[in-house]
C-alpha cells in the first residue's frame, strides 16, 4: 500500500473533503497553521466516516476544528490568512500562540533528564525507578498527527542515522550504571515511522549488552491505528517483525504500548491481521488512551474499546486524563465526570477487560489516579493515590482533595480539611528548588 500524507498546504486535494463546507475547509486551514496536521490515506479511506462529518470521531481526532483554538487566537490567524500576509508572518503568530498553549507540560523537558558522567542524555527521560524513556531521534514524528497530542513541538526535522549509534551507546552507559532499570520504553513521535534499519541500530546494540537487569523492552506505537501496513506489506516489514522476534528470542519481554481511542480503530482488517502478526512473535500489546470530549467522553465507547481489544489478544493498560497542554479546553473532561465514566464502563466488562487503570493524570508529581468520590466527617472529598510517584514512597497511600466538579487537572484541586497543602507538595517543591531554581507553584501540573 502507497502511503501519501496531507498537511494543511495540501488537504484541499483529498477528493472527500468536497462534503466539507467552504467555511469549514477555512477553519482547518486556521486552526491546521497552529496545532498539528498530518493526515494519510489510510486514515482518510479507512477510519473516518465521511457520512458523520463533522461529528465523527476520527475526523475530529485527526482534522484540526474550529474550537481547538480559543477565539482570539482563531481570530488573530484567519486574519492573517484572509489578508494573505506572508507566510513568515503567519509562522512567527502561529509560534506566539503555540508557546501560550503550555508546549511542555509536567516539566517534559526540564525535570526529568538525567545526567552520566556529566554529559546530559538528551532525547532520555528518566522519572520512575523502573523505567527509561528513550526517545530516539529518528522517531519524533508519526504517520497521522493526533489533533490533542501534547508532543507536537517535537515534530521538526530529523537527525542522521549515525546519532543513533551515540544516543544508544550512551543509554546503554546510563543503564550500566542504573542497576534499578528493568525496562526501556522506546517512545516518540512514533518509533515505528522508523525503518527496521533504523530502529535495529538502536535494539541490536541494547540486545547485544546483555544488562542482567533490562527485562523488558517497550515500544509505544499509534501505527496499529495509523498505518497497520507497517507490520503486513511496507518494504521492511518482514524485517521488522522479525526484530520483534529476535528481542523476544532473546529472552527478554517485548511490550507493544499501543495507542487507541476509539473502538472503530480496531475494525479495519488490515489492523486486525496486524495485531495478530505481532502476537505471533510472542511480543505482547498493551492498550492505552487518553479520555478525550467529543471522542470517547463516554462509558459505552470504553467498555466496547477494551471488550474489543481483549478479544484480540490485548491487554487494555491506562486510562488517562487529557493533559494540560495544546487544545485541553477543547477536549478536557473534569476528573469527576472522567471518574464516573471509567466507573460505569468498567462495571459493563469481565474481569479480563480489568486490566485498566485510570483515570491517571500523569502530572509532575507522578501518575495520580482518580479512585472516587466520598464524604468523610461531613465534608465531600476526591480520594486520589500515585500510581508512580517521583517519590516512590508516594505511591498507593490513599489522599484526599476538596470536591471540585469542574476541576480538569492536578493543579486546579485544594487539600481538605483545613489543610494547606498535599502529603506530597513540601518534598515536591524541595525538588523544585533543587533542579529548577524556582520554587513557584506554576509547574504543579
Ligand atoms: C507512564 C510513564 C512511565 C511508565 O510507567 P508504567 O506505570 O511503568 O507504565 C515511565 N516514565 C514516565 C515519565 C511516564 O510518564
Amino acid at each position: 500500500m502507497n502511503y501519501h500524507a496531507y498537511s494543511v498546504h495540501n488537504f484541499r486535494k483529498i477528493d472527500q473533503i468536497t462534503v466539507l463546507t467552504e467555511e469549514q475547509r477555512f477553519d482547518i486551514e486556521v486552526v491546521g497553521h497552529v496545532l498539528p496536521f498530518k493526515v494519510n490515506n489510510f486514515v482518510i479511506e479507512h477510519l473516518i466516516d465521511w457520512h458523520n462529518i463533522p461529528h465523527d470521531p476520527m475526523f475530529i481526532l485527526t482534522f484540526p476544528q474550529r474550537d481547538m483554538l480559543l477565539p482570539h487566537h482563531f481570530n488573530a490567524m484567519a486574519a492573517l490568512i484572509k489578508t494573505g500576509a506572508d507566510s513568515d508572518l503567519i509562522k512567527a503568530k502561529a509560534e506566539s500562540i503555540r508557546l501560550e498553549l503550555n508546549p511542555h507540560p509536567a516539566g517534559q523537558m526540564s525535570h526529568n533528564i538525567p545526567i552520566h558522567h556529566d554529559e546530559k542524555l538528551e532525547g532520555t527521560q528518566h522519572k520512575y525507578q523502573q523505567t527509561v524513556l528513550f526517545f530516539p531521534s529518528q522517531g519524533q514524528t508519526c504517520h497521522t498527527y493526533c489533533t490533542f497530542c501534547f508532543r507536537w513541538p517535537q515534530f521538526v526535522g530529523m537527525s542522521e542515522l549515525k546519532f543513533a549509534t551515540r544516543e544508544i551507546e550512551l543509554l546503554i552507559g546510563y543503564l550500566h550504571a542504573h542497576p534499578e532499570i528493568n525496562d526501556v520504553l522506546f517512545t516518540g513521535g512514533d518509533p515505528l515511522i522508523m525503518s527496521a534499519r533504523h530502529l535495529a541500530a538502536y535494539i541490536q546494540p541494547l540486545l547485544d549488552a546483555r544488562l542482567p537487569h533490562l527485562r523488558r523492552i517497550r515500544i509505544g506505537t499509534r501505527a496499529l491505528t495509523y498505518w497497520p501496513y507497517r507490520f503486513l506489506t511496507d518494504d521492511d516489514a518482514d524485517a521488522l517483525i522479525a526484530l520483534f522476534k529476535q528481542v523476544n528470542d532473546t529472552g527478554l519481554h517485548l511490550a507493544i504500548m499501543a495507542h487507541f481511542n476509539h473502538p472503530r480503530e480496531l475494525e479495519p482488517q488490515p489492523t486486525r491481521d496486524a495485531l495478530r502478526r505481532i502476537q505471533e512473535t510472542g511480543a505482547v500489546i498493551r492498550t492505552q488512551s487518553p479520555l478525550l470530549r467529543h471522542i470517547n467522553d463516554n462509558s459505552t465507547v470504553w467498555a466496547d474499546l477494551w471488550n474489543k481489544q481483549v478479544d484480540l489478544g490485548c491487554i487494555p493498560y491506562y486510562m488517562f486524563i487529557a493533559r494540560d497542554t495544546g487544545a485541553q479546553h477543547y477536549f478536557a473532561v473534569p476528573l469527576i465526570k472522567a471518574w464516573r465514566i471509567f466507573r460505569e464502563a468498567y462495571q459493563q466488562v469481565s474481569g479480563l477487560c480489568r486490566t485498566v487503570r485510570g483515570p491517571s493524570m500523569s502530572a509532575n508529581p507522578g501518575k495520580i489516579q482518580i479512585l472516587g468520590v466520598t464524604e468523610i466527617m461531613g465534608e465531600k472529598v476526591i480520594e486520589l493515590r500515585f500510581i508512580q510517584g517521583r517519590n516512590p514512597d508516594w505511591v498507593h497511600r490513599p489522599f484526599f482533595a476538596q470536591y471540585d466538579e469542574k476541576a480538569t487537572w492536578l493543579n486546579e484541586l485544594k487539600p481538605p480539611f483545613g489543610e494547606e497543602k498535599f502529603f506530597f507538595e513540601a518534598e515536591l517543591e524541595q525538588f523544585y528548588r533543587e533542579n529548577l531554581n524556582s520554587p513557584t507553584i506554576d509547574n504543579f501540573e
